[in-house]
């Protein structure tokens, strides 16, 4: 996969988000910077409960209550126009925001097709809610061309939801997503349902229309396996935080914190070597009792002697000069600022 890096589109800083308020809170984001660039694809992984969906949520500001964003900005940089903070954004800007310039795609958004209506209702309400000037017949060729492009052939725009499978429903919603010609498409394991095959066939339609078309993509999964093969750069959460960030490849080879290479241990490769599986022993901290120090080092086969006391600081590892990657452990220090 070519790095492509471009302007950035959308900047997050020092995000924050917690569940509940007061002494109640618990903090499930924690200080995550991380930049998507104009026509990249940025994988984001991490087990359950890593805080991957609430970054997600945190910054399209759909976070369910008790979520709210503690700190931080999310700053957009449109094709024409300012910058601009979408943490800050009113009702209404927010509102168009959301469809003018993202398109998100949750795990089994499948399900939220509504199954009294034909695909081609579907697909040409949402178009025109987006783009009103737009004629009839420009909305029934957008809405085949979304469906050839995700692998559906045009004449199914006549079926009903239940008359589709599973998979086939789930590309309905990526190609409807993809019909209001977005910017950015964020995917929350949209095809965790799916199985592998489909999964990667779905994802390299993706990253091919990402080519033609030119948006950025925020894919989230556990399944780093995927991502490997799929995305430009790779960013790992663990504990609410992003431990590692790289471009795919330097994450495949060479990852640098233990707890990427041990996720990668936990997938067996798409492509390339066989590894051997050996996962990573433990469970995921409990947010209301992080560790001390690494949040990662009561799991860590290398941990040392300051793991338990010093947080490790994201930064460019000092071993990497030169390197696009940073990462945040006490094997590779890093340089300050
Ligand atoms: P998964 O892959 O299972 O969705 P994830 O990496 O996306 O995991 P999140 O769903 O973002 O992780 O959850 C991060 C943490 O926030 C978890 O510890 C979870 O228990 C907690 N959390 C999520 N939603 C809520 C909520 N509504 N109230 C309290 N805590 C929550
Ligand atoms: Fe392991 Fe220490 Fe690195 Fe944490 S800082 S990942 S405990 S070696």
């Amino acid at each position: 996969m070519t790095q492509v890096l471009t302007k950035p589109l959308l900047e997050i800083k020092h995000l924050d988000v917690d569940y509940g308020l007061g002494d109640a809170a618990v903090r499930a984001v924690r200080d995550v910077n991380l930049t998507i660039h104009r026509g990249e694809v940025v994988g984001l992984a991490g087990e359950s409960g890593s805080g991957k969906s609430t970054l997600a949520y945190g910054v399209t500001r759909l976070l369910p209550p008790p979520g709210v964003v503690a700190g931080g900005s999310v700053t957009y940089h449109p094709a024409d126009g300012e910058p601009y903070d979408v943490l800050s954004l009113n009702h209404a800007e927010l509102r168009k925001f959301r469809w003018a310039e993202t398109s998100i795609v949750f795990q089994g958004a499948m399900n939220s097709l509504n199954p009294v209506h034909k695909i081609d209702i579907q697909m040409m309400d949402a178009i025109k809610a987006h783009e009103p000037g737009l004629s009839k017949a420009a909305r029934v060729a957008r809405a085949k061309e979304m469906l050839r492009l995700v692998g559906i052939a045009e004449d199914r725009l006549e079926a009903y939801p239940h008359q589709l499978s599973g998979g086939m429903r789930q590309r309905v919603m990526i190609g409807m997503a993809l019909a209001l010609q977005p910017q950015l498409v964020i995917m929350d394991e949209p095809t965790t349902a799916l199985d592998v095959v489909m999964q990667r066939q779905i994802l390299g339609q993706l990253v091919e229309l990402r080519e033609r078309l030119g948006f950025s993509v925020l894919f989230i999964t556990h399944d780093l396996s995927l991502l490997v093969e799929f995305s430009d750069r790779i960013a790992i959460m663990y504990g609410g935080r992003i431990v590692e960030e790289a471009p795919s490849a330097d994450i495949y080879r060479d990852p640098l914190h233990p707890y990427s290479a041990g996720l990668l241990r936990s997938f067996p490769a798409l492509r390339g070597e066989r590894r051997e599986l050996t996962g990573i022993p433990g469970s995921p901290p409990d947010l209301r009792g992080m560790p001390t120090g690494c949040s990662f080092h009561p799991r860590c086969p290398k941990r040392f002697e300051p793991c338990d006391t010093i947080l490790p600081i994201l930064g460019k590892p000092d071993d990497h000069v030169g390197r696009a990657r940073t990462v945040a452990c006490h094997l590779h220090p890093v340089t300050a600022g």
